[in-house]
C-alpha cells in the first residue's frame, strides 16, 4: 500500500488518497457494502483492507464533531456496524495537551459530553469517555497514547474518525492511520460541502462561492440518524470515565487561568435551543443587526460549531425551514449563508491548503510586498503583550473589545477585524502582530483555535481574500480600519459601557 505520511502536501495526499480510494472499490478482500460506504465525497479512506474477523464491534473515535446526532461520521459508522452485523462505540479522549486548549474551553467541552453519551444511547451505540491520567506527565504521542490501547481494548473491527483540516489534528490521524492494524477511515462531517471537493486554495471568496452553492442541492440535505441494528454492551472491566465529572481534575500542570464563562453553556441542546431563537426572533434583522456589537444580532454559533456541538448543515437546515416559514426572510438567509457557507467553509480551505496559515508566509504576493515596504514603518506607539492582554491601550473601543473577549470569552466579529488591524500598528511588526493576535484569539475566544480564526486573522492583518487598497503608512495597500470611522458606524458608547459591566 502506497505510503501517506506527516510530510506530504495536502494535495499530494489527496493524490494519494485518491488511488487509494480506487484501489479499495476492487479490493474483493472487502465486503462490497464497505466498498460501497466508502464511495461517499466525505470519506477518507486512511487505512484499507477488511475488516479484523475476529473484531466484536465498529469504533467511531469522535474528536471534533462532539455530538451524537446530525454527524455524518457516527452515521457512517453506524452504517458500516450495520453492514457487517456488528454494534457501534463511539471513543472519546480527554487529552489535556490540545494545542492552546486552557480551562475555559475544557469546561464548555464537558458540558457537552453528558448529552453525546444520551444521544448515543437512544441510538443503540455506546459511548467511552477516557481522560489523560492525572499528575503533570504529558505524552509524547498523537495526542494521547491511549487510542491504540481502545481500539485494542474494545476489539475494534474498523475504527472511523473525523476530520480536522487543522495542522496537529491532521497529523495524530495520518500517526494513527499508520499505527493501527484495522482500516481506519475519516468523514468530513463539520462542513457542508465535502472540504476535498474544492480541490485547491481557493483565491477569494468570489470564486469559492460559486462552487460552493452549486454543491449545495447534493450535500444540504437532512440527516437520516441511523440506529444501530446491534446494541453494544460495554464489556465487564472495560475502562471508562464518568463524562459528568470535571476531566480535567488532577492534570496539575494543565492551564487554568482563564476561567469559564457563565454566560455560555456547551452541548448540543444549548446550540439548537440559541439557533431556534435565532431563527425564530433575530433571523429577519440579521444583515442589519450583524454589524452592531452594541446589539445580540448574530447567532453566536461559532462556539458551538468549533467544539462540533451543532454542525453547519443543521444550521443552515433550520435557516431554511425558516424561510420556508416565512419567504420575507430570504434575503437575511442569502447574508446568512454567506457567511455560514462561504466565509466558514473558505476558512476551512485556507488552512487546509495553506500550510503557513499561523504566518505572514501565507500572504498573497501583492501583500507580501507591500508588507515588505512598510513592515518597518515607525509606529506612533507600541504596546507590550501585557499591556494589550489588560486592555491597557488609549484606545476605549479596542480595549472594551478586548473586555468583551477576556470576560465573555467571545468578541463581537465587526470588532475582531478592528481588533486585530490595531494589533499591527501597536506592534514592531506583521510578524509579531500575527503571534500576538494568535495567542490572544486562541487564549480567550472560545471558539478560538478554529479555522475562522486563523483565516479571519489573515484576512485583518495580510490582506488575504481581501482586495488592494490605497498606500498608507504602515498598512501599505492593506485595508485600514480607523478608531474615528469604525466607532461611528454603531452605539460604540453603549458597546463600551457593557463591555466595562461584564462580569470579570
Ligand atoms: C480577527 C478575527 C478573528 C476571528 N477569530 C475567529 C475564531 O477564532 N473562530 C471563529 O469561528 N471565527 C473567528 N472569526 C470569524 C467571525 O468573526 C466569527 O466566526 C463570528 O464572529 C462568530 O459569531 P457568530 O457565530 O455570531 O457569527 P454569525 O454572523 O452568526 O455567522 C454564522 C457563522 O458563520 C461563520 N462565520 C461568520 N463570519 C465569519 C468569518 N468572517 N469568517 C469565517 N466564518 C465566519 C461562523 O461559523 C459563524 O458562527 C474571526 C474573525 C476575525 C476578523
Amino acid at each position: 500500500m502506497e505510503k501517506i505520511t506527516e510530510s506530504m502536501t495536502v494535495l499530494e495526499k489527496d493524490a494519494a488518497y485518491a488511488r487509494r480510494a480506487a484501489a479499495y472499490a476492487e479490493d474483493a478482500s472487502v465486503p462490497k457494502a464497505l466498498r460501497e460506504l466508502a464511495e461517499d465525497a466525505r470519506v477518507t479512506v486512511r487505512r484499507g483492507g477488511a475488516p479484523a474477523k475476529e473484531g466484536t464491534c465498529v469504533v467511531y473515535w469522535m474528536q471534533r464533531a462532539q455530538r451524537g446526532r446530525d454527524n455524518h461520521a457516527l452515521d457512517k459508522a453506524v452504517a458500516c456496524g450495520n453492514a457487517l452485523g456488528l454494534p457501534v462505540v463511539v471513543y472519546f479522549a480527554g487529552i489535556k495537551n490540545f494545542p492552546h486548549a486552557n480551562l475555559r474551553h475544557y469546561a464548555f467541552l464537558n458540558q457537552g459530553l453528558p448529552e453525546v453519551e444520551e444521544e448515543c444511547e437512544e441510538r443503540g451505540v455506546g459511548f467511552v469517555m477516557r481522560r489523560a491520567a492525572p499528575g503533570d506527565a504529558v505524552p509524547a504521542g498523537p495526542g494521547d497514547e491511549d487510542h491504540l490501547r481502545f481500539f485494542a481494548d474494545v476489539n475494534a473491527a474498523m475504527v472511523i474518525g473525523d476530520e480536522n483540516p487543522m495542522r496537529e489534528p491532521e497529523r495524530w490521524r495520518v500517526r494513527v492511520a499508520e499505527e493501527l492494524r484495522v482500516p481506519f477511515w475519516t468523514v468530513d462531517a463539520d462542513v457542508i460541502v465535502p472540504s476535498r471537493l474544492l480541490e485547491k486554495a481557493q483565491f477569494s471568496a468570489a470564486v469559492a462561492r460559486p462552487r460552493l452553492y452549486r454543491a449545495l442541492p447534493e450535500f444540504l440535505v437532512p440527516y437520516t440518524n441511523p440506529k444501530a441494528q446491534h446494541v453494544w454492551k460495554q464489556p465487564r472491566g472495560l475502562r471508562a470515565e464518568d463524562v459528568r465529572e470535571d476531566m480535567t481534575r488532577g492534570w496539575t500542570e494543565f492551564d487554568r487561568n482563564v476561567k469559564p464563562v457563565e454566560a455560555w453553556t456547551g452541548g448540543h441542546r444549548a446550540a439548537v435551543k440559541r439557533l431556534h431563537k435565532f431563527c425564530d426572533e433575530m433571523l429577519a434583522a440579521y444583515d442589519k443587526d450583524r454589524s452592531r456589537p452594541e446589539v445580540d444580532g448574530s447567532s453566536k454559533m461559532s462556539p458551538y460549531l468549533h467544539f462540533g456541538h451543532i454542525g453547519p448543515q443543521t444550521i443552515a437546515l433550520a435557516v431554511e425551514a425558516a424561510v420556508r416559514r416565512n419567504p420575507s426572510l430570504q434575503a437575511a438567509r442569502d447574508s446568512y449563508m454567506n457567511e455560514l457557507v462561504v466565509w466558514r467553509e473558505l476558512s476551512v480551505n485556507f488552512v487546509r491548503y495553506q500550510a503557513e496559515y499561523d504566518s505572514p508566509g501565507c500572504a498573497d504576493n501583492w501583500a507580501k510586498e507591500t508588507i515588505a515596504e512598510h513592515d518597518r514603518d515607525e509606529r506612533e506607539v507600541l504596546y507590550t503583550l501585557p499591556q494589550l492582554e489588560d486592555a491597557k491601550t488609549y484606545d476605549e473601543l479596542w480595549n472594551a473589545a478586548q473586555i468583551q473577549m477576556v470576560r465573555y470569552g467571545w468578541m463581537h466579529n465587526y470588532l475582531r477585524m478592528y481588533w486585530a488591524k490595531k494589533i499591527v500598528e501597536w506592534t514592531p511588526n506583521v510578524r509579531i502582530a500575527m503571534k500576538v493576535a494568535i495567542y490572544l484569539n486562541d487564549k480567550y475566544e472560545l471558539d478560538g483555535r478554529d479555522p475562522g480564526g486563523y483565516a479571519g486573522i489573515a484576512w485583518s492583518m495580510l490582506g488575504k481574500f481581501d482586495r488592494v487598497w490605497f498606500d498608507r503608512p504602515i498598512f501599505g495597500k492593506r485595508r485600514y480600519m480607523s478608531g474615528a470611522s469604525t466607532g461611528k458606524k454603531f452605539m460604540s458608547a453603549l458597546y463600551i459601557q457593557q463591555a466595562n459591566s461584564l462580569p470579570e
